[in-house]
């Protein structure tokens, strides 16, 4: 019979005690994305389970079930892989994928529970975790947005329009958020707005994609057209000013616009303009940054 060692450089419950120092993440100079990998991980808002965040050769982003899975198991049309930071919708011939999260979401796919055994237990864990978190009080599910507009009649989610492209936004103007990394390494705390502001404009809903039937209807845009091209590129960056040329900096999180679709974001359009900004009395230094 053995004796037990104790382990000194190991606290009681096994973890060592003396961390290597940390390393500062870094993006390559070649990479395809330029989104750190730490701090992409997030919880459905829907379900509260775990999601990776991956922009998309287009970038857009998609989230992904955190884990690979057997590609056996997952319909072709549901199987996407990772090259390079980039989530591709299709299979690099391994044995193993990535899943959407909307694929396993037990609060948005009901319907879709045909999969194989192995995927339906997943699901099925999935949801047993969702309960889990919902009784517990340590999530609560947000349902789609009730109204598009806030009291203040700012659209919840704006349509901008930057270098000509309409975009959906994430958030009301004012606080969509700056997503580069500070040197502390969270997420910059500035707005993207900035002094030279944007303006509600009355523009067509500009059928895309040959969607000719659509009805051109006229809906409220937040026009950044007269600001300069590096300030509407500062704009699709979703990066505040002082990020803006700060190339060394990484993104932390995706930038939140989606190409608009008057189709797909049909609940989001509105036909009158935001009641205008109260004028403004106070002076540019008391302004909040
Ligand atoms: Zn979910
Ligand atoms: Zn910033």
């Amino acid at each position: 019979m053995r004796h037990h060692v104790p382990h000194f450089d190991r606290h009681w419950d096994g973890s060592p005690r003396h961390l290597p120092p940390r390393r500062t993440l870094q993006i390559a100079a070649n990479s395809p994305s330029r989104l750190l990998r730490a701090g992409q991980t997030s919880r459905c808002r829907h379900c509260g389970n775990r999601i990776d965040w991956y922009p998309r050769s287009d970038d857009r982003p998609i989230a992904l079930h955190p884990a690979e899975v057997a590609a056996i198991d997952v319909s072709p049309t549901c199987r996407w892989h990772l090259s390079g930071g980039i989530a591709h919708p299709h299979h690099d011939g391994s044995g193993w994928c990535r899943i959407p999260h909307a694929v396993l979401c037990p609060q948005q796919s009901p319907r879709s529970r045909t999969g194989s055994p192995r995927l339906a237990s997943l699901c099925r864990e999935l949801g047993l975790r969702s309960r889990r978190l919902i009784d517990t009080g340590a999530f609560t599910p947000t349902s789609h947005p009730p109204a598009p507009g806030d009291a203040a009649g700012q659209p919840v989610r704006p349509v901008v329009r930057i270098l000509l492209v309409n975009y959906l936004g994430e958030s009301a103007v004012e606080t969509i958020r700056c997503v580069a990394q500070t040197r502390q390494r969270s997420r910059c705390t500035h707005p993207v707005l900035a002094a030279i502001r944007g303006r509600w404009v009355l523009l067509s809903t500009q059928p895309c994609r040959g969607q000719l039937t659509l009805p051109d209807t006229c809906m409220a845009i937040y026009d950044l057209s007269h600001l300069s091209y590096a300030d509407q590129l500062r704009w699709r960056a979703q990066r505040c000013t002082t990020h803006a040329t700060a190339t060394a900096a990484a993104d932390l999180t995706l930038a939140g616009w989606q190409p608009f679709d008057p189709l797909l974001h049909a609940e989001h359009i509105r036909t009158e303009l935001p009641t205008p900004e109260p004028a403004e009395p106070e002076p540019y230094q008391s302004r909040r940054r």
